[in-house]
């Protein structure tokens, strides 16, 4: 007989393991028992579970990611890959996080989930959770969403659709696979260490601000009050608007160490915030930080492992540009 691979499947709680109650849906599968509805991944795999959390995903935080990080290094020897379910809503965020937490693993990591209940006739559960267990048994190194038979890195996942079965994109990045029958067709290989590099430490204190018409500079200044980090959503390829007060908010901040990036709201293509005089000031004279072809979701996760280590504004800036699991690309090449 040949050796099976070792999977642990991390249960975190989302649609996937929810049951209707009189509020609405909640959280209440366990692990073994959303094992149960796919009897057939003995063929594949041999699988231990873990119960982490059971939360709809809207209730997970950092502190949730660590604990899926240290999860999963207090066991990373005695498993192949790991799988973890989750909700959709913040998939993309904890994958990103995972991406920053547990760098260069050579085994794979997959977050998967549902937009219907395992229990439900009509679920998109069933064959997730299948292909989630098929990547994890194969040579897929480093954190990625199998979702809807696409697997998609984990730096470059964003929840598009919030109903139908395609509900991620992979932004400014190509898939990393498909899953046709069953069998992963794999388009690119992460790199990886021979070792995972695990990191514990996060600083939450990261605001996003996003920009709409009109806008003063009152909330960004409420939000560099109470943080580290202020993360700015403008317009197109990035500017701030001129008569705002922004200006002068992010440089007084700036002055007093906090980090401002900028970054667009505009889901493909990414910033550049050159092009435009309402952007040109910002980079040349302020030197904030600009997100380039990175998603949001990454740039939070990204500030937050940043500051947990440092707040030299150069130290910033270069582990901000230097990319960790792909997740910039331009203008670093
Ligand atoms: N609200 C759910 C969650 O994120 C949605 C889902 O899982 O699809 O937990």
């Amino acid at each position: 007989m040949r050796n099976m691979k070792r999977i642990l499947l991390i249960g975190t709680g989302g649609t996937i393991a929810s049951e209707m109650t009189e509020g609405g849906l909640t959280p209440e599968l366990t692990t073994e028992q959303l094992l149960s509805h796919v009897p057939t991944i003995s063929g594949i795999c041999t699988v231990d579970c873990i119960q982490l959390l059971n939360l709809d995903s809207t209730n997970i935080t950092p502190d949730h990611w660590r604990m899926m990080a240290r999860c999963i290094r207090a066991r990373y020897e005695e498993y192949d890959g790991f799988v973890i379910t989750h909700g959709t809503d913040t998939m993309a965020y904890t994958a990103a996080a995972l991406s920053y937490l547990i760098q260069g693993s050579p085994k794979p990591v997959v977050l998967t989930g549902a937009q219907k209940p395992i229990g439900f006739d009509s679920t998109d559960s069933k064959v997730n959770l299948m292909d989630a267990f098929r990547c994890g048994a194969e040579d897929l190194p480093g954190i990625s969403i199998v979702f809807n038979s696409r697997v998609i890195l984990g730096t470059r996942a964003k929840k598009t659709r919030s109903k139908s079965f395609q509900a991620f994109s992979s932004i400014n990045y190509p898939d990393l696979g498909v899953l046709r029958d069953g069998v992963l067709l794999r388009y690119i290989r992460q790199e990886c260490g021979a070792k995972p590099v695990f990191y514990d430490r996060l600083d939450t204190k990261v605001a996003l601000l996003k920009l709409v018409p009109g806008v003063d500079r009152g909330l960004a200044d409420y939000l560099l009050e109470r943080n580290d980090a202020l993360i700015i959503e403008s317009f197109g390829v990035g500017g701030l608007p001129e008569d705002s007060g922004l200006y002068d908010c992010v440089r007084e901040a700036m002055a007093t160490g906090k980090t401002v990036v900028l970054t667009t709201q505009v889901e493909n293509e990414g910033s550049d915030l050159g092009v435009y005089h309402v952007g040109h000031a910002l980079k040349n004279d302020l030197g904030v930080l600009e997100a380039y072809d990175m998603t949001t979701e990454a740039v939070v996760a990204k500030l937050m492992w940043i500051l947990g280590q440092t707040r030299r504004r150069e130290e910033v800036a270069r582990l901000f540009y230097t990319p960790v699991a792909q997740d910039i690309l331009w203008p670093v090449g």
